[in-house]
């Protein structure tokens, strides 16, 4: 059978002496993972292949395969919106990389969910041009989340239902809590502005740079990894190197302490 789909290059991993086994996210098959013969060759086709399957691209692809379970061949690549920006810059490149696991580890062969499609290719696309990393992923992650199917409940307390003072953010219950509420157990939560409130909220899109300072961007960062790491039950390989390059400092001031995750 044939499959002709849009796709991302999630993962890569050798295969034999020349080939590649390559993990996309489609547009309408989920995830696919497709041989791709022959590119770590040096030939002219094998490395015109490479490079549409190298780096951040979207592309277009076509694979054959005997049946449905079989693993498909890849017969055609070909880059359809190119971002050769994202690798020049450390953090840019670091934030691309939480973006691709994120979408790795919440795919699944044969269904498609195009929000989380559309979310992880338009935030490539505003790397490229240059967005401030921090500022995406904490305004981005929540609406990834949102897609994947565990949404914040952002408005009602999860205590008392109630909708006036939302002080704290409960990872465990993925939902908001009151000050009256919360005020026993800030150990175990997560204290939010109104800023990063009105941010889970809204979720907007396009991300509405520039309204969240760096604290707030960093503690919004730290409650959507913390989120995703309850989501999958473990934690995410890209988070300590995104860290990393934007400066542990700004994490740890925010109160960004990863051995308070319970997964419990
Ligand atoms: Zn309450």
């Amino acid at each position: 059978m044939l499959i002709q789909d849009e796709a991302l290059v999630l993962r890569r991993t050798p295969f034999q002496e020349s080939s590649l086994v390559i993990h996309f996210l489609t547009k309408n098959n989920g995830l696919l993972s497709v041989m791709a013969k022959g590119v770590r060759k040096s030939s002219r086709k094998g490395s015109d292949r490479r490079g549409a399957l190298a780096g951040f691209h979207s592309v277009y692809l076509e694979s054959r395969s005997r049946s449905l379970e079989a693993m498909g061949t890849l017969t055609n690549v070909e880059i359809t919106t190119a971002r050769r920006n994202i690798p020049a810059t450390a953090t840019a490149l670091a934030a691309a990389q939480v973006f691709l696991e994120v979408a790795y580890r919440f795919s699944v062969a044969g269904d498609s969910r195009h929000e989380v499609m559309h979310t992880v290719e338009s935030s490539l696309d505003l790397l490229d041009a240059g967005a401030q990393p921090l500022d995406l992923l904490a305004l981005s992650l929540g609406v990834l989340i949102r897609g994947v199917g565990y949404g914040w409940q952002a408005y009602e307390c999860a205590g008392c239902g109630g909708s006036e003072k939302l002080s704290f953010f409960s990872i465990r219950r993925g939902q908001v809590v009151c000050q009256p509420c919360g005020q026993p157990y800030t150990q175990r939560l997560v204290p939010i502005t109104n800023n990063i409130l009105k941010n889970m909220q809204k979720l907007a899109w396009p991300p509405p740079f520039g309204l969240l300072c760096l604290a707030e961007q960093a503690l919004l960062y730290r409650i959507a990894v913390s989120s995703l790491v309850k989501a999958g039950g473990k934690i995410l390989m890209t988070d300590q190197p995104f860290r990393a390059v934007i400066g542990h400092e700004l994490f740890t001031q925010a109160g960004y302490t990863p051995t308070d995750i319970r997964l419990s």
